[in-house]
């Protein structure tokens, strides 16, 4: 049971707030018991919300039914997508990957990120963590090196502006990621394409 202090990432106020929206992004993270009708839902249940006091929070399906509520028959909890938190991972993490891969990470923080997603700045690293097999900011990086390869590759831009282009917050930082990466020097990378 979830109450007071959640035992995973979002915060009882982002789970009412979840419920009082009908937050989709939280459908199948967890799910909401009603004391007062003996009921429990997903998040996004079409019905109308309970009074705050009367909900109870559940991280699974299962622990909502061993603490003697049934599942409401409007939004049918008993088949939402997912036993929880696991498996909206690939979803929250599919939406974290579209949002660095735009820039998201470049100059900000993960916890901003995780702000703009609605999600705490763990489940974010945990979801992305999970998915991928590095952290966020790892992620970021390797998406901006693959950027700036790409387009030393194929277009004729000047070296500064594709550092640029691709999120790097400094001339300095592209070339001694690009260094560690593939041994030499971003133009010298270039060239070499070029002569193949
Ligand atoms: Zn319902």
């Amino acid at each position: 049971m979830v109450t007071g202090t959640t035992r995973y990432p979002p915060t009882p106020s982002a789970l009412h707030e979840a419920v009082d929206t009908r937050d989709p992004r939280y459908d199948g993270v967890f799910f909401v018991a009603i004391r007062s009708t003996g009921i429990y839902c997903r998040p996004i249940c079409p019905s109308r919300r309970a009074r705050r006091e009367n909900r109870v929070f559940f991280a699974s399906r299962g622990e909502a039914e061993d603490a003697g509520f049934r599942p409401c028959r409007r939004c049918r909890p008993e088949l939402a997508p997912g036993q929880g938190p696991l498996e909206v991972v690939p979803r929250v993490a599919g939406e974290a990957v579209e949002r660095i891969a735009t820039g998201a990470l470049d100059g900000r923080s993960v916890r901003d990120l995780a702000e703009d997603l609605g999600l705490s700045e763990r489940h974010l690293r945990r979801a992305i963590e999970r998915e991928f097999g590095v952290a966020p900011r790892d992620l970021a990086a390797e998406l901006r090196l693959r950027k700036a390869t790409d387009l030393l590759r194929d277009t004729a831009l000047p070296v500064t502006r594709i550092a640029y282009l691709s999120g790097f917050q400094s001339l300095r930082r592209f070339n001694a990621a690009f260094l560690e990466r593939h041994g030499m020097p971003p133009s010298a990378w270039r060239r070499a394409q070029v002569t193949g």
